[in-house]
Formats: structure tokens, C-alpha cells, sequence
């Protein structure tokens, strides 16, 4: 069985398709997901998704695009934490793509996140574009090692990839890897130790080929890990065995017992 390590399936398109991708997941052997939050004006509904459907894990945090959004405050973040599917803080991290100017707010955003993830014990899933020296440099001034996490949807060098091994952190790659023009990307991605490696969709974006440009969800994440076998040179299987090995391992409080065939 595969885990998607990241989805965004409470968004609107996909949630109103919730019955038919649940179906696609059951048959493509797609047991998991981790839904994941990106503000908290949201979070309340990704938590009703999340409640209601055994295989179903969400995160809680407030992306770095967001601007005009409710900014929590760590206590905040640490009881929203505590409820029980919660198994992860984030998504958060520093995006210097798609918003420029003073982003001091950003990095103050992340650190609290980190503090948050520090005092609850549970790991980070970290967004990075076009900051990876900065999110290194908060990561290790926060001491962002000590409860580890996930670099999501990699797209950055050996070296980042290196740093952030060195950090404790999981690298998961999505369908980026897929791409013809990932070639860099791909490298990193035949580096990266098997205990260490996780896969995504963050859909609804980002669908790999042979899906590239349309919608994407997360029964498609098969195509992740179809793509990491071919690079890494090992059967398929054994990707999904250990990726779904290493989302227990990092997120402690995942029940391995469920999963999205207990309806089927
Ligand atoms: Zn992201
Ligand atoms: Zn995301």
C-alpha cells in the first residue's frame, strides 16, 4: 500500500470530488493521506474531512504565501495540535518566489511554528522556494533537528538535501520527479538513504506525468513512486514498502492499523 505524505484535499475542487478519489485511491492501493493545512480559516473543515475517514491524517499550520491570515501564536498552535489525528505542524517554512519585499513576518511565522513543533513533539513538514539558505539558517537557529520532519515536494540541490539529512529531516518528492526536465532533481532523488525517503502528490497541483497539467489527487502518487523506483533502480514495491515504513516512523502518531480500505 502507498501514503501520500501531502495533499491538499480539502481544497474545493477536490473535495467535491471526495467519493470518486477515494475510489481511485482504494483501487490504485492508496491507503493514506496526510492532508495538509495551510491556514487556519480552513483547518476546520480539513479537520471534518480528516475526522470522518479512517487513513486520513491532517497537520496543522499556516503556509508562507498566506499574507492576510490569522498568524497563531505558538500556544495556539500547540493546542490545535493536541487533538488526536494531528500528527504533524506545518505546512510551514519561507517562500521568497511568490512574495517578495520585507518577509520578516515569514521567519517570524516559521520560527514560531518550529518552537510549536519543539514543544508538542511532533514533526515539521517544511515548504521552501527560492529560500533554502534561509530556511537552513531558521531551521538550525530554532533547533528545528530535535523533532524532525519533512522537506516537501524537493526541489532544491544535493547540498539543501544533504543539510537537511544532517538535520534529522525526510526528503519526499512529488511529481516534479516525474518531469523530463527534472534532471538535477532526479539525482538528488537516486542520493537520498532508503530510511529517509517519503512521496507525495500536493495535489491538486503538481500532477506527474502521464498527467502533467491536469488535475492531480492523491491516488496519482503511484506515479511518484513508480518514477523513484525506475531512478533508484528497485522494484516498486519495495518504494512503496519503505516510504510507507518511513511516514510511520516520522509521524509518531499515525494509527498503522487504519487506512482508507477499511470502507472498501
Ligand atoms: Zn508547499
Ligand atoms: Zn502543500
Amino acid at each position: 500500500m502507498y501514503v501520500d505524505s501531502h495533499c491538499h484535499l480539502n481544497f474545493p475542487d477536490l473535495a467535491a470530488q471526495l467519493p470518486e478519489i477515494l475510489t481511485r485511491m482504494r483501487t490504485n492501493w492508496v491507503g493514506r493521506a496526510l492532508l495538509v493545512s495551510v491556514n487556519l480559516t480552513d483547518w476546520p473543515s480539513l479537520m471534518a474531512m480528516v475526522d470522518a475517514q479512517p487513513g486520513f491524517w491532517a497537520s496543522v499550520g499556516v503556509h508562507p504565501d498566506y499574507e492576510d491570515t490569522p498568524d497563531p501564536s505558538v500556544d495556539e498552535l500547540v493546542r490545535l495540535a493536541g487533538r488526536p489525528k494531528v500528527v504533524a505542524i506545518g505546512e510551514t517554512g519561507l517562500d521568497y518566489y511568490r512574495l517578495t519585499g520585507d518577509l520578516e513576518w515569514q521567519r517570524e511565522r516559521f520560527r514560531r511554528h518550529i518552537r510549536a513543533a519543539r514543544e508538542t513533539g511532533k514533526p515539521l513538514i517544511i515548504h521552501t522556494r527560492s529560500a533554502a539558505e534561509d530556511t537552513l539558517r531558521l531551521m538550525k537557529e530554532e533547533g528545528a533537528a530535535e523533532v524532525g520532519g519533512v522537506m516537501h515536494c524537493f526541489t532544491e540541490s544535493q547540498a539543501v538535501a544533504d543539510a537537511a539529512l544532517a538535520m534529522n529531516f525526510h526528503i519526499s518528492f512529488s511529481g516534479i520527479v516525474t518531469f523530463k526536465s527534472a534532471r538535477d532533481l532526479q539525482a538528488v532523488a537516486t542520493s537520498v538513504p532508503a530510511d529517509r525517503l517519503l512521496i507525495e502528490t500536493d495535489s491538486p497541483y503538481l500532477a506527474p506525468v502521464p498527467f502533467r497539467g491536469k488535475q492531480n489527487d492523491p491516488s496519482k502518487v503511484i506515479h511518484v513512486a513508480e518514477k523513484l523506483a525506475e531512478l533508484r533502480g528497485v522494484s516498486v514495491q519495495s518504494i512503496a514498502d519503505q516510504s510507507t515504513q518511513n511516514f510511520f516512523n516520522l509521524f509518531k502518531h499515525v494509527d498503522r492499523n487504519a487506512s482508507v480500505m477499511d470502507e472498501a
